[in-house]
């Protein structure tokens, strides 16, 4: 419903423009009379600056001798986010900052070069195509940005990572498809270089600057190509600068070397033998490519450089195009616009069209309830307060039926709203299902931890099983805590007892905590459960921190508990190993759920924000961007190793922000966050097809996802916000 409300008010504000020929100075992107027909992107992963354009003749010969005096070098250009290749050829393909894991399994979040080329000029899939030359860069094809996406995307053509192999499909294709728009990754100058040997990584750069030459000359030998065609070189990163970490061996934090790209540009409409020393930056391509052949880039983060480009007069579009580009702007700049904080309300009036009488009082339920209770309360909103307020009453009104440990999660619900409605009922009834919870008979506890009611596991066996799951102590810890601070007892013991309990179970070497475990079976645990499980335990943790401030008892056990667990750090660093938590973010890629996300990175903002301000109080005054774009040198008051733990926090926030980053585009056109267990292509059907997500009973993971989007943005988005404002406005290192 939301999305169709959106979709009719973007159309009704383009109408006029789609009626009206509008004039040339309403819109942004102004067209000039460029030659240039092709684009040519050749990107040399990982090629660090001091070692190609900055070695001069001595590593690109062709490129110092032969191109640079007939087209312009950029030797101040800059890579401002994640220095890892999915990313950095994310930005490089889109003239956006994407925030992605390194693992090419989240698409980037604004319209590639071949969607914006496409779209505008109603261009068939063989006009544009890539070769992405890695594994983790299969992804780059097409974008999740509404309006955009799949049915713009480019034709890809997977070589492995051969330079010579990747170069020779091009020419082919030169040949027979002859695509105006090309991007092409030569891989080997990074392989080379992880493994260590300095001079075969020069020998590779050597290589890969003879291969750019024969593009080159192919292009000008081609009559389809030749005097039409601007060549583009660049890398997606650099690598860390000598004596920083392994020095050219690897890349991936903020160092000078990882950060500091180059760029070259030679064709019809470039300069002759100009270096341009400003300061640009990697997302600055694309508004130039989109420049040089006619098509506007509205949801780039770049600008064009003009300074490259030879002048040009000014190009009368037809009013039909001149129509599009003005709606383009607006429709771009609606979704851009949209901040963390108008995020809110639009997702809680979306999840208050879910029909109230259809809920009941599983984890789901609870986990949706308290997302649209902390959201209500946020925005003092008195619609989300009455509809939970009317779920609450329905259930104590037929006798507060329980079942399940989950239930717990309810009852945490019942016990916020008693302390909002200072309604005595709903405390009342929150303590009934803590006494219901602590009087479990022992039959019903594995060593201590509390069971999950026994369910049928047909991929397991035909018989019901009992599981050890983290998601119980999730559910029950708030709640006994809360009832402990309200009503004295044992319910506070219990808990922590509980906690310990699971811990036993579900714990592995390094301290995180599996999602579940099956009593007496062994089985495979899939990597995301260690991930899910321990974000689980660290939230109910920190949650109870909260609740227990009108405990002093108890809160010095949680703190005591909180401080000895590596839990939080654990979570990081596994998520910096791979990614895994971003795996499944939104649904969107992989088959898991959001709500997993949603508390992790709630879990990981709360844990940083509480090392931050231990540091802070601790050490010195430092600002947060200090930590996002440390540069070594400006902080060597800290000992390496800790710029090591710290420059892993950097990395790990940047995916919070990059998390935030899509949600905010999902949530700007439906309201609705996806939580969900449909393939890839279903989600992204109905995500750009604009067909609203419908409730229904067995797709709980719907309200789920929802819940947990509203929580973790009604207590972390000020955070979010903070760290967003702060990353985007540091300036880059000099
Ligand atoms: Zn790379
Ligand atoms: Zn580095």
């Amino acid at each position: 419903m939301k999305k169709i409300i959106v979709i009719a008010l973007l159309v009704v504000l383009c109408l006029p423009f789609i009626n009206q020929p509008v004039s040339s100075d309403q819109v942004q992107f102004k067209p000039r009379k460029y030659i240039t027909e092709n684009v040519i992107f050749l990107n040399t992963d990982g090629m660090r600056f001091v070692d190609g354009l900055g070695a001069k003749e001595k590593n690109l010969p062709h490129i110092w001798n032969d191109i640079r005096p007939n087209g312009i070098i950029l030797t101040n250009c800059w890579n401002n986010t994640t220095t890892y290749t999915a990313p950095g050829h994310a930005c490089c393909i889109t003239g956006a900052w994407q925030y992605e894991p390194n693992n090419g399994r989240i698409r980037p979040t604004t319209p590639t070069m071949f969607e914006y080329y496409r779209r505008q000029f109603k261009a068939p899939p063989e006009d544009v195509c890539i070769l992405p030359g890695k594994g983790n860069c299969w992804h780059l094809n097409y974008s999740t940005f509404p309006g955009f996406g799949r049915e713009y995307s480019a034709p890809i053509y997977s070589l492995g990572d051969n330079d010579d192999k990747i170069v020779a499909k091009l020419k082919i294709l030169m040949e027979t498809t002859k695509p105006k728009l090309v991007y092409a990754i030569l891989p080997e100058v990074d392989g080379v270089a992880h493994a260590g040997n300095y001079d075969k990584y020069t020998d590779a750069i050597k290589h890969a600057d003879e291969l750019i030459w024969d593009v080159w000359q192919t292009i000008q030998t081609s009559p389809d190509y030749k005097d039409k065609t601007t060549l583009v070189i660049a890398t997606d990163h650099g690598r860390h600068k000598d004596g920083w970490m392994d020095g050219f061996k690897s890349h991936g934090d903020a160092c000078e070397g990882c950060r500091h790209i180059f760029g070259v540009m030679i064709g019809p409409d470039i300069k002759k033998g100009l270096e341009i020393k400003t300061e640009e930056l990697q997302v600055d391509f694309v508004p130039t490519i989109g420049q040089l052949m006619g098509f506007a880039t509205s949801a780039s983060d770049g600008k064009p450089l003009m300074e490259a480009l030879v002048e040009r007069p000014n190009k009368e579009l037809p009013d039909e195009e001149r129509s599009y580009i003005q709606a383009l702007e607006n429709e771009c700049k609606y979704f851009l616009d949209n901040k963390y904080k108008a995020l809110l309300p639009v997702a809680l009036n979306a999840a208050l069209l879910i029909p109230k009488e259809k809920l009941g009082h599983s984890l789901s339920d609870g986990i949706f309830l308290m997302g649209v209770l902390d959201a209500s309360q946020k925005l003092e909103n008195k619609t989300g307060f009455d509809y939970v307020k009317a779920w609450a009453d329905g259930w104590i009104s037929s006798g507060l039926k329980l079942d399940e440990i989950s239930d717990a999660s309810s009852g945490e619900v019942l016990m916020r709203l008693g302390e909002i409605s200072k309604d005595d009922k709903y405390k009342t009834n929150a303590k009934k299902i803590s006494d219901w919870i602590v009087g479990l008979p022992f039959g019903k506890s594995e060593k201590g931890a509390i069971l999950s009611k026994p369910i049928r596991a047909p991929f397991i066996s035909d018989k019901q099983v009992k599981m050890v799951k983290a998601e119980n102590i999730y559910a029950i810890m708030p709640l006994l805590i809360h009832s402990q601070v309200n009503f004295g007892g044992d319910f506070g013991k219990f808990a922590l007892d509980q906690w310990k309990a699971h811990k036993n179970h579900l714990q592995d070497g390094n301290g995180l905590f599996r999602h579940y475990q099956i009593i007496g079976v062994n089985e495979e645990v899939n990597p995301v459960y260690w991930v899910r499980g321990s974000a689980y335990a660290l939230y109910a943790l920190l949650e109870s921190e909260v609740i227990a401030q009108g405990n002093n008892d108890i809160l010095r056990q949680i703190d005591q508990l909180i401080s000895s667990e590596k839990l939080g750090d654990e979570l990081i660093d596994r998520e910096q190993q791979n990614g895994l938590w971003l795996d499944d973010l939104a649904g969107q890629v992989s088959d898991y759920d959001t709500v997993g996300n949603c508390i992790i990175i709630a879990g990981i903002s709360k844990w940083q924000a509480t090392k931050f301000k231990k540091r802070a109080e601790g050490l010195q005054p430092l600002c947060i961007s200090d930590f996002i774009w440390h540069d070594p040198n400006s902080v060597n008051a800290i000992s390496p190793p800790k710029i090591q733990k710290e420059s892993g926090l950097n990395s790990s926030m940047q995916h919070i922000l990059g998390a935030w980053e899509i949600w905010k585009r999902i949530v700007s056109s439906s309201g609705l966050v996806f939580g969900s267990s449909e393939p890839a292509d279903n989600i992204q059907r109905g995500y750009q097809g604009f067909n609203p997500p419908v409730y229904s009973k067995d797709r709980g993971f719907f309200i789920e996802g929802q819940g947990a989007f509203l929580s973790a943005l009604s207590r972390t988005s000020t955070l979010a916000e903070k760290l967003g404002t702060l990353f985007f406005l540091t300036p880059p290192i000099k």
